[in-house]
């Protein structure tokens, strides 16, 4: 990718905004680091739901099938009652049942680490195969179970980075992804897009962003800010 002017203040400014987060929320904290195919089925759990339920979910799926041999072998409809606390378990299990196939089709182990020799476009093309897995899941697995240069992009993380200005305004969801790893600095991409999760959730919400407490009000291009 060529970087025009814009690009280049975006990424000064995607680094300052970064050392702000982390100045205001800390070293984010994620759960301990897991196999790939563990994150990727707790990813598609977590699709429209909170962490609570989907870690119950998770639990009972693990508890109840010890292997993910079980679960991909699972009566589909034991499955979704095993993960109904997560909701639209009758999309998640088949969805879960499927990607679990095509995971065993290219290693028996289960294992992804194959994908590690890819680059991360090449990667999220075949995750994105998986039905249910969008660029966000794609990006969750490559970024915090393979170490991928991935950014992931969350309604949270679209929203908060079109207000700030860092990425054009009309940007797709999915070419966000693309274009924020393209100008970000790859070390940074797990904590950051954390703490922009944690910044949409708790300061820049959609309705009413609260820009009087924002730590990056000094940098935000949003022309609609509220101070009350
Ligand atoms: S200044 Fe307001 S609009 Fe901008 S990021 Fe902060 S809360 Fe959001």
């Amino acid at each position: 990718m060529e970087f025009t002017e814009e690009d280049l203040a975006r990424r000064e400014k995607l680094e300052q905004v970064n050392k702000r987060l982390l100045e205001y929320f800390g070293e984010p904290n994620w759960h301990e680091r897991m196999p790939a195919v563990d994150e990727l089925v707790c990813t598609i759990l977590s699709q429209n739901t909170n962490d609570v339920n989907r870690d119950k979910a998770y639990t009972e799926l693990r508890r109840r099938y010890p292997t993910w041999k079980e679960v991909r072998d699972a009566d589909p409809e034991e499955l979704q009652h095993v993960i109904r606390i997560a909701g639209l378990a009758e999309q998640k299990g088949p969805n879960i049942q499927a990607a679990l196939k095509a995971v065993s089709e290219k290693d028996e182990k289960f294992d992804l680490d194959w994908l590690k020799k890819l680059s991360v476009d090449e990667a999220r093309n075949w995750l994105t195969t998986l039905k249910g897995v969008g660029p966000k899941t794609a990006a969750i697995v490559m970024v915090f179970s393979l170490g991928m240069p991935a950014f992931p992009v969350d309604t949270h993380v679209y929203r908060v980075t079109g207000r700030i200005g860092l990425r054009p305004a009309k940007l797709s969801v999915e070419k966000t992804h693309e274009y924020l790893e393209a100008i970000g600095n790859p070390d940074n991409f797990g904590p950051l897009h954390l703490n922009l999760i944690n910044l949409g959730r708790q300061i820049c919400q959609a309705r009413k962003p609260k820009c009087a407490i924002c730590p990056v009000l000094g940098m935000c291009d949003y022309p609609e800010k509220q101070f009350n």
